[in-house]
């Protein structure tokens, strides 16, 4: 099973849920929010080379961490994993946005010096605005879009630029969402939980949670749970090779 985007270093007890992740043989993308925080979050891995940890600045605290794109540099050359990265449209942070266009846009100029990355990429109402700054920076890598909420043109648009697409639980339980997912194509999803952000009746997601969410594809697929494993494993092998 695949967890591509959670925030391990996030829960109250990160080093047990890691350690359960390892016994279950997950694979797990951990991405993290401030470059500070990815130096301790890496330890989470140790032992296992099937946890990764992403190298990130989330766009809802860009503003307050907009002075760590200079150690995000000095980090980046240590890992080909990048997020949680991107634009947030919420009215909220309107006035915030410029520095979260900085951010990305510093972020995007890096990896694609340095060469291209993995990318966990958050486009949450600012979809268009994403797929504009991806499509400048077409060197920084393979964006694999978190947790897709825009419309089905937007979505036509990124299937277009190459995107991948890592999806989850609660994003199949809307019609919408659902319809989004049917039409990306299969070989370039993945699963995620964005735990503990994500939660169900109060309580955060786990990584292993992701088995519901290959049930839930494998319902829309219409094929077997196995095959939609094999699906997905062969999917992350594909993207993990074509990046150095
Ligand atoms: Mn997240």
């Amino acid at each position: 099973m695949i967890d591509f985007h959670c925030h391990l270093d996030l829960y109250s007890e990160p080093f047990s849920i890691a350690a359960e992740c390892r016994s279950q043989e997950l694979y797990v993308l951990s991405v993290t929010t401030t470059p500070s925080a990815w130096p301790t979050s890496r330890t989470l891995s140790n032992g296992s080379d099937k946890i990764r940890v992403a190298l990130g600045l989330h766009p809802q605290i860009a503003h307050l961490r907009i002075s760590e794109l200079e150690l995000f540099d000095e980090l980046l050359p240590l890992t080909k994993y990048v997020g949680e990265i991107g634009l947030d449209g919420d009215p909220q942070l309107r006035k915030f946005h410029a520095d979260q266009l900085r951010a990305l846009e510093h972020i995007l100029r890096s990896c694609a010096k340095a060469g291209g990355k993995i990318l966990s990429v958050h486009s949450r109402r600012a979809t268009t605005q994403v797929m504009a700054l991806l499509a400048a920076y077409v060197d920084a890598g393979v964006a694999i879009l978190h947790w897709f909420s825009g419309s089905e043109r937007e979505l036509d648009r990124a299937i277009e630029q190459g995107c991948w697409f890592s999806v989850g639980t609660l994003m199949m339980q809307t019609k919408k969402g659902r319809a989004l997912v049917s039409r990306m194509p299969r070989d370039r999803i993945l699963t995620e939980t964005d735990g503990p952000f994500a939660q169900r009746a109060g309580v955060a997601l786990s990584p292993w949670d992701v088995v519901e969410t290959e049930k839930l594809l494998a319902e829309i697929w219409q094929v077997s749970i196995d095959e939609c494993r094999k699906t997905l494993l062969g999917n992350l092998a594909r993207l993990t090779r074509s990046v150095m």
